[in-house]
């Protein structure tokens, strides 16, 4: 069986020789998620995009202080 790393979630289309259109849903296990398709031996393991990328594409003028976004602390 191979390994795919895919940034989908929680559901991953992907395409078999034949040409069908298979998707998996992933589930949780130890250390992530992951799915297995038995029909092309694949198993799809989620892989986070950067997490580093999304909290300064949220905030581009600020410094990435921990704490500072989504906490609902601001919205009194
Ligand atoms: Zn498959």
């Amino acid at each position: 069986m191979r390994t795919v790393y895919v940034a989908e979630y929680p559901a991953i289309q992907h395409r078999h020789r034949n040409g069908d259109i298979v998707t998996v849903r992933l589930k949780r296990r130890a250390g992530g998620y992951s799915a297995s398709c038995s029909g092309c031996d694949t198993e799809f393991v989620y892989r986070k995009p950067g997490a580093s990328r999304i909290q300064h594409h949220k905030s581009p003028l600020l410094p990435p202080v921990k704490g500072n976004f989504d906490t609902g602390d601001d919205e009194h």
